[in-house]
């Protein structure tokens, strides 16, 4: 995967910089020990030609979230940085593309608060982070990390580390991709996704507390709500999972995708006759900014 070129242009500190000229310090707290947020934003070719960074108050919301969350100064706005990003699409003439901000800390080898914080935006073009194809999950070894020894809310970088390791054992075990318990074994969430499970035509989504609260998420529960499909937040375990007819995961990058199987048990329902499917297809509207009628009868 390429993400840049000599053309590439990223937002840094304030300034519209070539990728491939752009420098950061080696010595960064955030390079040494894991200490930065992130956002991941998809924007968006809509229905009238534009381009739209779907959410992106939303998304920008968190990144500040995130940064008071771990301590690190923040003195941009919302406005400021949408327009920045913008401004980064346009000179990299994309419409559908994957955002990706990052606020980083300056050179400082210990564990004391910074004075700044340093951001770049950069953006790519990017197909669905798990594919088109129906995922078969692999239940991971490695738990979400404790919610006491982590800001779990937080989009931090040092998170994605246990993001890391699930994704890559499921891999090598030939499967697409891990589903991480919390600590008390209930399901939490994918690597960079969150799960919701559909049995006799409700949803069903893990409670916060032990997960990122995805923005997709509250999509999909906006978008469940529009159609009248009742939705519950509840702790569960995987062995309910496993007895739904089924199951998606979403986030920004993955968007809505369905899942064939969880440690090869098969979900019965085909995807197409899904409310799964239905949602999927509804979210596809919705960030395009297109209207949507469900194909589906919903009860
Ligand atoms: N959980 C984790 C661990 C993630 O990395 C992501 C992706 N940001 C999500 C859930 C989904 O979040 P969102 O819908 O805001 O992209």
């Amino acid at each position: 995967m390429t993400y840049y070129n000599d053309k590439t242009i990223l937002f840094l500190n304030g300034e519209f910089v070539k990728a491939a000229e752009a420098r950061i310090d080696l010595y960064s707290q955030s390079l040494h020990y894991g200490y930065s947020v992130f956002e991941g934003i998809r924007s968006y070719k809509t229905a009238g030609g534009q381009t739209r960074i779907f959410k992106a108050t939303e998304h920008f919301d968190r990144l500040r979230q995130s940064a008071e969350a771990l301590n690190m100064p923040y003195h941009w706005t919302n406005e400021e940085l949408i327009s920045a990003t913008y401004e980064v699409l346009k000179r990299n003439d994309l419409q559908d593309a994957y955002i990706r901000p990052v606020v980083f800390a300056p050179a400082n080898m210990s564990f004391a608060r910074n004075q700044e914080s340093f951001i770049t935006i950069e953006v790519w073009e990017m197909q669905p982070f798990l594919g088109e194809k129906l995922l078969r999950v692999m239940t991971s070894s490695f738990q979400r990390p404790n919610p006491k020894a982590f800001k779990i809310h937080a989009k931090a970088t040092g998170h994605y580390v246990n993001s890391i390791l699930a994704s890559q054992e499921a891999k090598g075990k030939g499967f697409d991709e891990a589903l991480l318990l919390d600590i008390n074994g209930y399901v939490a969430e994918g690597p960079g996704a969150n799960v919701f499970y559909e049995k006799n035509g409700k949803l069903f989504t893990p409670a916060t507390g032990n997960i990122l609260p995805g923005i997709t998420r509250t999509t999909v529960l906006e978008i469940a709500e529009e159609l009248g499909i009742p939705v519950e937040e509840k702790l569960f375990t995987p062995g309910e999972l496993k007895e739904a007819d089924a199951v998606f995961y979403c986030g920004t990058a993955a968007e809505v995708i369905g899942w064939e199987s969880l440690d090869d048990v098969q979900f019965p329902k085909p995807w197409k006759d899904s409310l799964s499917k239905t949602i999927q297809e509804a979210y596809k509207h919705k960030v395009a900014g297109k209207e949507y009628k469900p194909s589906l009868e919903l009860a």
